[in-house]
């Protein structure tokens, strides 16, 4: 099947490039802009008086672009490669304050349970998947999944247990990973929510958020120094043979990084990354295994971090993978976008 061999050739990774507008309070400051964007040369410019270099990405979204328009042109059709049984990760990276939040959830959902207009990727994702499987008619079942990874460990942000405290003992049930000999990835101990309808998810995802913004307020700054990955597995029956049922299953993982100030400044070099403690393990080894896929790599390091072992079903060989890089257009942020910018650049 020389379409199946093609596909296995191609690098699926696709790096887009955001860049958030000034705040009201950054405006009113008066804090001067570095960052042009060309959306149709899918350019981005830095310039000030020494700087002045050109980016380009796959795509590239500026200050005005709407969270529908991000979507629809982008994540839609990696949607669309789930329900046909594949396997799909999306990343936001970038400096903390950028919009990582906003782009991957935004705003739930409005009163009346449709999608506002700053819903972000993981809502409309969810409509986009029960609206396909139900105009199908669809013989569909879905789980799903909401954890955090805060220093190479995993939270379950969906468990009911007691959010309010924070750190070593706020785990009470051990949460390991495994890999089950067929190279799927096991998360042992992870709280796995059957659902039946979009809402179910939102409620399912604001507890979730909750939960995480609970343990920021407790450790500050926790939620800039972790990463949070939403990932929701669909099962559709297609045919029977026999007496046994056709399933196709597909994978979509959504995944908020760590701010990446956390490996720009520290990780420059390993041995002070080291020194920050494994809190960046995970940025780092993710960096690693993009530049080793995109370069067909013999050897992904895979196994060099939580996130990337979590994630190996879903990065590399026929899987999909967007990362969403985003950006501030402040002077004031210059250093940390340019590290952005080289890092996404090097992804491509
Ligand atoms: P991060 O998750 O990267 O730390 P946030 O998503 O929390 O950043 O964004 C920081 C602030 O900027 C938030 O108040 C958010 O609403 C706002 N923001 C980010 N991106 C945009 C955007 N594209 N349009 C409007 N507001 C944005
Ligand atoms: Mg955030």
């Amino acid at each position: 099947n020389t379409n199946r061999q093609d596909r296995d050739k191609e690098v699926n990774v696709q790096v887009l490039l955001r860049c958030r507008p000034l705040s009201d309070e950054e405006q009113r400051a008066n804090v001067p802009r570095v960052i042009t964007c060309s959306e149709h040369k899918r350019e981005v410019t830095v310039a000030n008086k020494q700087v002045d270099r050109v980016f380009t990405f796959d795509k590239v979204f500026g200050p005005k672009a709407q969270q529908r328009s991000i979507y629809d042109q982008a994540i839609s059709p990696i949607v669309n490669e789930v329900l046909d049984g594949f396997n799909c990760t999306v990343f936001a990276y970038g400096q903390t304050g950028t919009g990582k939040t906003y782009t991957m959830e935004g705003g739930m959902r409005n009163k009346g349970g449709d999608l506002p207009a700053e819903a972000g990727v993981i809502p409309r994702a969810v409509r986009q998947i029960f609206d396909i499987l139900e105009a199908q008619n669809a013989d569909y079942s879905m789980k799903v999944t909401f954890l955090e990874l805060y220093n190479e460990e995993i939270t379950d942000l969906l468990s009911p247990e007691d959010s309010s405290r924070c750190g070593e003992d706020r785990q009470k049930k051990p949460i390991s990973l495994m890999e089950d000999g067929k190279g799927c990835v096991v998360v042992r101990g992870l709280e796995e929510e059957a659902v039946y309808s979009a809402n179910e998810i939102y409620t399912l995802l604001e507890r979730g958020s909750a939960k995480r913004r609970t343990a920021d307020t407790l450790l500050n700054k926790r939620s800039s120094r972790s990463h949070s990955v939403f990932s929701i597995t669909i099962y559709v029956k297609e045919a029977a043979v026999g007496d046994e049922d056709l399933i196709k299953c597909g994978k979509l993982n959504l995944v908020d990084l760590a701010g990446s100030e956390n490996i720009s400044r520290s990780g420059a070099r390993e041995g002070r990354a080291r020194e920050a403690g494994e809190i960046n393990k995970s940025l780092l080894t993710l960096g690693r295994v993009i530049n080793a896929l995109v370069e067909h790599s013999a050897h992904i390091p895979y196994r060099d971090s939580k996130l990337t072992r979590l994630l190996r079903d879903s990065l590399g060989g026929k899987t999909k993978t967007c990362i969403i890089a985003t950006i501030s257009p402040s002077a004031h942020c210059l250093e940390e976008t340019l590290s952005t910018l080289d890092y996404a650049y090097r992804a491509k």
